[in-house]
């Protein structure tokens, strides 16, 4: 699929968004993205994950794993795609750990997944879970990198798209000087 077949993916579930709003941070922006609307849909989930799945399967991975809570969906439908075990890890006090009985083991090879990578902070969270098991980490796959630069995480990285829209101070937004109605991302 190319990067704009996957866009367009995200602008008709909803996922994308066009106008004017006001984030969480309080900026404003032109756009605004919501992974979660377009993996509410398991077909489109399960057609974007088996795109990352065949970027990485001639590395034989013998497991997936994410971070939750965004990331689980892209492990688990990434590691059907692969015929391979899905993991996620989550935080205990604050700090990344793989919880419930999940094991990784010497021999296994990670493919480390997420659903954005914004930071990458939680990626590397995530990388340093797996190093400290001592397995193999064949590479980083993320739906949407929204860094809005290279990430150099020490892996291989594969994004299938990538998204990076301007924010403005609210006394400098040229939508608010359009006087284009704000909204706030979630409500209609
Ligand atoms: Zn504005």
């Amino acid at each position: 699929m190319e990067e704009n077949d996957i866009l367009k993916l995200f602008e008709d579930t909803g996922a994308l968004l066009n106008g004017h709003f006001r984030l969480s941070s309080g900026l404003h922006s032109g756009n605004y993205f919501q992974c979660a609307l377009l993996l509410q849909y398991p077909d489109i989930a399960e057609k974007l994950c088996r795109e990352l799945a065949n970027y990485f399967k001639d590395d034989k991975p013998t497991c997936v794993v994410a971070p939750a809570i965004g990331g689980i969906v892209v492990s688990y439908e990434t590691g059907r795609a692969l015929g391979v075990k899905a993991l996620f890890t989550e935080r205990s006090e604050g700090k990344m750990t793989l919880r419930r009985g999940f094991e990784l083991k010497k021999e296994d090879r990670v493919l480390v997944v997420e659903d954005v990578i914004t930071t990458g902070l939680s990626t590397r969270e995530v990388l340093e879970v797996v190093k400290s098991k001592g397995a193999e980490i064949i590479g980083v796959g993320c739906l949407v990198n929204r860094s809005g630069k290279i990430l150099d995480l020490g892996v291989k990285l594969k994004s299938l798209a990538k998204l990076d829209f301007p924010t403005y101070k609210p006394e400098e937004c040229p939508l608010c000087k359009k006087g284009i109605e704000i909204k706030k991302p979630g409500s209609r």
